[in-house]
Protein backbone atom coordinates (compact mmCIF):
# COMPACT_ATOMS: atom_id res chain seq x y z
CA UNK A 1 0.00 0.00 0.00
CA UNK A 2 1.44 3.48 -0.97
CA UNK A 3 2.08 6.26 2.07
CA UNK A 4 0.41 8.75 -0.26
CA UNK A 5 -3.14 9.32 0.59
CA UNK A 6 -4.54 10.02 -3.23
CA UNK A 7 -1.73 6.83 -4.53
CA UNK A 8 -1.82 7.22 -8.43
CA UNK A 9 -0.78 3.89 -9.67
CA UNK A 10 -2.88 1.58 -8.29
CA UNK A 11 -3.93 0.64 -11.48
CA UNK A 12 -0.84 -0.57 -12.77
CA UNK A 13 0.12 -4.16 -11.78
CA UNK A 14 1.83 -5.61 -8.68
CA UNK A 15 4.43 -7.42 -10.71
CA UNK A 16 5.13 -4.53 -13.26
CA UNK A 17 5.62 -2.94 -10.55
CA UNK A 18 8.07 -5.49 -8.63
CA UNK A 19 10.08 -6.29 -11.79
CA UNK A 20 10.91 -2.68 -11.50
CA UNK A 21 11.75 -2.86 -7.47
CA UNK A 22 14.06 -5.97 -8.83
CA UNK A 23 15.87 -4.72 -11.46
CA UNK A 24 16.96 -1.81 -8.95
CA UNK A 25 18.19 -4.06 -6.45
CA UNK A 26 19.72 -6.46 -8.45
CA UNK A 27 21.77 -3.71 -9.87
CA UNK A 28 25.59 -4.18 -9.70
CA UNK A 29 25.68 -0.36 -6.88
CA UNK A 30 23.27 -1.69 -4.92
CA UNK A 31 25.84 -3.30 -2.19
CA UNK A 32 27.50 -0.23 -2.07
CA UNK A 33 24.91 2.65 -2.12
CA UNK A 34 22.30 0.58 0.28
CA UNK A 35 22.92 0.52 3.89
CA UNK A 36 19.47 1.24 5.29
CA UNK A 37 18.16 4.07 7.17
CA UNK A 38 18.39 5.52 11.35
CA UNK A 39 15.71 7.59 10.22
CA UNK A 40 17.75 10.65 11.68
CA UNK A 41 17.21 12.94 9.08
CA UNK A 42 20.81 14.35 7.83
CA UNK A 43 20.29 13.62 4.18
CA UNK A 44 16.83 15.82 4.47
CA UNK A 45 18.37 18.44 6.15
CA UNK A 46 21.30 18.33 3.33
CA UNK A 47 19.36 18.50 0.60
CA UNK A 48 18.76 21.33 -1.86
CA UNK A 49 15.59 19.47 -3.52
CA UNK A 50 13.60 19.30 -0.12
CA UNK A 51 13.92 22.99 0.19
CA UNK A 52 11.89 23.61 -2.61
CA UNK A 53 9.87 20.58 -3.41
CA UNK A 54 7.63 17.99 -1.66
CA UNK A 55 11.01 15.91 -2.23
CA UNK A 56 12.81 13.76 0.83
CA UNK A 57 15.97 11.56 0.13
CA UNK A 58 15.03 9.67 3.58
CA UNK A 59 11.82 8.05 1.66
CA UNK A 60 13.39 6.78 -0.64
CA UNK A 61 15.85 4.86 1.52
CA UNK A 62 12.96 4.04 3.83
CA UNK A 63 11.13 3.04 1.27
CA UNK A 64 13.69 0.58 -0.73
CA UNK A 65 14.19 -0.35 3.47
CA UNK A 66 10.72 -1.51 3.72
CA UNK A 67 10.48 -2.99 0.03
CA UNK A 68 7.04 -1.15 0.00
CA UNK A 69 6.51 -1.87 -3.67
CA UNK A 70 3.63 0.46 -4.01
CA UNK A 71 5.34 3.44 -2.73
CA UNK A 72 8.54 2.83 -4.74
CA UNK A 73 6.62 2.98 -7.93
CA UNK A 74 4.94 6.47 -7.27
CA UNK A 75 8.67 7.90 -6.10
CA UNK A 76 9.78 6.35 -9.72
CA UNK A 77 7.22 7.85 -11.29
CA UNK A 78 7.20 11.07 -9.47
CA UNK A 79 10.02 12.34 -7.17
CA UNK A 80 12.55 10.60 -8.33
CA UNK A 81 13.29 14.01 -11.23
CA UNK A 82 13.05 15.89 -8.49
CA UNK A 83 16.65 14.73 -7.50
CA UNK A 84 19.30 17.67 -8.46
CA UNK A 85 22.19 15.14 -8.08
CA UNK A 86 23.89 16.93 -6.05
CA UNK A 87 25.09 14.32 -3.65
CA UNK A 88 25.34 16.76 -0.33
CA UNK A 89 23.21 13.61 0.98
CA UNK A 90 26.82 11.11 1.01
CA UNK A 91 27.08 12.53 4.40
CA UNK A 92 24.26 9.77 5.52
CA UNK A 93 26.00 8.18 8.90
CA UNK A 94 24.37 4.58 7.96
CA UNK A 95 26.76 5.05 4.70
CA UNK A 96 23.48 4.86 2.51
CA UNK A 97 23.65 7.12 -0.69
CA UNK A 98 20.23 8.13 -1.56
CA UNK A 99 21.39 10.31 -4.35
CA UNK A 100 22.73 7.38 -5.96
CA UNK A 101 19.67 4.85 -5.13
CA UNK A 102 17.99 8.00 -7.08
CA UNK A 103 20.22 7.25 -10.07
CA UNK A 104 19.90 3.67 -10.56
CA UNK A 105 15.85 4.10 -10.38
CA UNK A 106 15.91 6.65 -12.88
CA UNK A 107 18.06 4.42 -14.93
CA UNK A 108 15.23 1.56 -14.69
CA UNK A 109 12.45 3.90 -15.46
CA UNK A 110 14.47 5.01 -18.37
CA UNK A 111 15.59 1.84 -19.57
CA UNK A 112 11.88 0.14 -18.95
CA UNK A 113 10.71 3.41 -21.21
CA UNK A 114 8.51 4.96 -18.70
CA UNK A 115 6.14 7.38 -19.48
CA UNK A 116 7.26 9.63 -16.60
CA UNK A 117 10.59 9.37 -18.16
CA UNK A 118 9.77 10.50 -21.42
CA UNK A 119 8.23 13.07 -19.96
CA UNK A 120 10.84 14.42 -17.65
CA UNK A 121 13.43 13.96 -19.94
CA UNK A 122 11.47 15.91 -23.32
CA UNK A 123 12.22 19.54 -22.47
CA UNK A 124 16.40 18.06 -22.44
CA UNK A 125 16.04 16.92 -25.87
CA UNK A 126 18.35 19.60 -27.97
CA UNK A 127 20.82 19.11 -24.94
CA UNK A 128 20.76 15.48 -25.21
CA UNK A 129 21.37 15.73 -28.83
CA UNK A 130 23.99 18.29 -28.36
CA UNK A 131 25.80 15.99 -25.85
CA UNK A 132 25.70 12.99 -27.81
CA UNK A 133 27.06 14.28 -30.72
CA UNK A 134 29.36 16.73 -29.54
CA UNK A 135 30.48 16.09 -26.26
CA UNK A 136 29.68 20.15 -25.73
CA UNK A 137 26.37 20.84 -23.67
CA UNK A 138 25.12 24.40 -24.70
CA UNK A 139 25.95 26.34 -28.01
CA UNK A 140 25.90 30.18 -28.33
CA UNK A 141 23.28 29.90 -31.34
CA UNK A 142 21.21 28.79 -28.62
CA UNK A 143 21.14 32.00 -27.60
CA UNK A 144 17.81 33.64 -29.01
CA UNK A 145 16.24 36.91 -27.64
CA UNK A 146 12.99 35.06 -26.78
CA UNK A 147 14.30 32.84 -24.85
CA UNK A 148 16.79 35.91 -22.83
CA UNK A 149 14.01 38.90 -22.69
CA UNK A 150 15.32 39.98 -19.09
CA UNK A 151 18.66 40.40 -20.74
CA UNK A 152 17.23 43.48 -22.73
CA UNK A 153 18.08 45.04 -26.13
CA UNK A 154 21.82 43.36 -25.83
CA UNK A 155 20.67 39.82 -26.60
CA UNK A 156 19.48 41.05 -29.74
CA UNK A 157 22.30 43.03 -30.91
CA UNK A 158 24.99 39.78 -29.83
CA UNK A 159 22.57 37.39 -31.56
CA UNK A 160 22.46 39.17 -34.71
CA UNK A 161 25.96 39.45 -34.92
CA UNK A 162 26.99 36.43 -33.02
CA UNK A 163 29.94 35.07 -35.52
CA UNK A 164 31.54 38.08 -35.14
CA UNK A 165 31.65 37.86 -31.36
CA UNK A 166 32.88 34.50 -31.46
CA UNK A 167 35.69 35.58 -34.00
CA UNK A 168 36.85 38.13 -31.72
CA UNK A 169 37.66 35.72 -28.90
CA UNK A 170 41.21 34.64 -28.54
CA UNK A 171 41.16 31.29 -28.44
CA UNK A 172 40.32 29.90 -32.42
CA UNK A 173 38.99 26.83 -30.65
CA UNK A 174 35.93 29.04 -29.87
CA UNK A 175 35.25 30.82 -33.57
CA UNK A 176 32.03 28.40 -33.94
CA UNK A 177 28.56 29.23 -33.05
CA UNK A 178 26.95 25.60 -33.61
CA UNK A 179 28.95 24.56 -30.44
CA UNK A 180 30.45 25.80 -26.89
CA UNK A 181 34.03 25.08 -28.65
CA UNK A 182 35.24 22.92 -31.58
CA UNK A 183 34.84 19.26 -31.08
CA UNK A 184 37.68 17.34 -33.30
CA UNK A 185 36.11 14.80 -35.46
CA UNK A 186 38.14 11.79 -33.54
CA UNK A 187 36.71 13.25 -30.07
CA UNK A 188 33.17 12.43 -31.72
CA UNK A 189 33.84 9.49 -32.71
CA UNK A 190 35.34 8.46 -29.30
CA UNK A 191 31.97 9.71 -27.84
CA UNK A 192 29.70 8.09 -30.11
CA UNK A 193 31.42 4.72 -29.56
CA UNK A 194 30.88 4.99 -25.41
CA UNK A 195 27.74 5.97 -25.87
CA UNK A 196 26.76 3.06 -28.59
CA UNK A 197 29.18 0.75 -26.08
CA UNK A 198 27.86 1.07 -23.08
CA UNK A 199 23.89 0.89 -23.80
CA UNK A 200 23.49 4.54 -23.50
CA UNK A 201 22.20 4.74 -26.71
CA UNK A 202 19.92 2.03 -26.30
CA UNK A 203 18.60 4.05 -22.90
CA UNK A 204 17.86 7.43 -25.53
CA UNK A 205 16.08 4.66 -27.91
CA UNK A 206 13.65 3.79 -25.20
CA UNK A 207 12.34 7.27 -24.09
CA UNK A 208 13.01 9.14 -27.37
CA UNK A 209 13.21 7.26 -30.43
CA UNK A 210 13.10 10.44 -32.99
CA UNK A 211 16.43 11.80 -31.11
CA UNK A 212 17.86 8.30 -31.36
CA UNK A 213 17.00 7.89 -35.24
CA UNK A 214 18.74 11.48 -35.65
CA UNK A 215 21.79 10.92 -34.09
CA UNK A 216 22.33 7.45 -35.33
CA UNK A 217 21.97 9.33 -39.10
CA UNK A 218 24.08 12.54 -38.33
CA UNK A 219 26.58 10.28 -36.53
CA UNK A 220 27.16 7.82 -38.84
CA UNK A 221 27.06 10.53 -41.79
CA UNK A 222 29.72 12.49 -40.51
CA UNK A 223 32.08 9.54 -39.58
CA UNK A 224 31.89 8.16 -43.04
CA UNK A 225 32.27 11.58 -44.33
CA UNK A 226 35.87 11.37 -42.71
CA UNK A 227 36.86 8.27 -43.55
CA UNK A 228 35.21 6.16 -40.97
CA UNK A 229 33.87 2.45 -41.29
CA UNK A 230 31.81 1.99 -38.35
CA UNK A 231 31.33 -1.51 -38.06
CA UNK A 232 35.62 -1.83 -38.14
CA UNK A 233 35.81 0.25 -35.77
CA UNK A 234 33.22 -1.34 -33.39
CA UNK A 235 35.15 -5.22 -34.42
CA UNK A 236 38.26 -3.43 -33.06
CA UNK A 237 36.90 -1.84 -30.01
CA UNK A 238 34.56 -5.14 -29.23
CA UNK A 239 38.10 -7.44 -29.78
S1 LIG B 1 21.05 10.34 6.44
FE1 LIG B 1 20.96 8.12 6.11
S2 LIG B 1 20.24 7.29 8.02
FE2 LIG B 1 19.79 9.48 8.07
S3 LIG B 1 17.69 9.66 7.30
FE3 LIG B 1 19.05 9.89 5.55
S4 LIG B 1 19.26 7.83 4.70
FE4 LIG B 1 18.43 7.61 6.77
S1 LIG C 1 21.66 13.99 -4.59
FE1 LIG C 1 19.44 14.35 -4.70
S2 LIG C 1 18.66 13.46 -2.82
FE2 LIG C 1 20.84 13.75 -2.52
S3 LIG C 1 21.06 15.77 -1.58
FE3 LIG C 1 21.27 16.08 -3.77
S4 LIG C 1 19.22 16.56 -4.48
FE4 LIG C 1 19.00 15.67 -2.45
Amino acid sequence: MSIYKDAKYMDVPFEEKQKLFDQVKGDMRWDHIFNGCYECGICVAACPSARFYDFSPRVFVQTLEREDIDTFYELMNDSVWDCSQCFSCTRCPRESNPGALITVMREVAVNNGLNSAKEALKAYSRIIYKIMSTGTQVAPDMLQPDAFPDWGPHVKEISDNLEYWRRALPPETLHTVELAWDVSVETRLELFMIWKLTGNLEMIENIDEGIFMILEEVMEELLEEHGYDLDDYENVIED
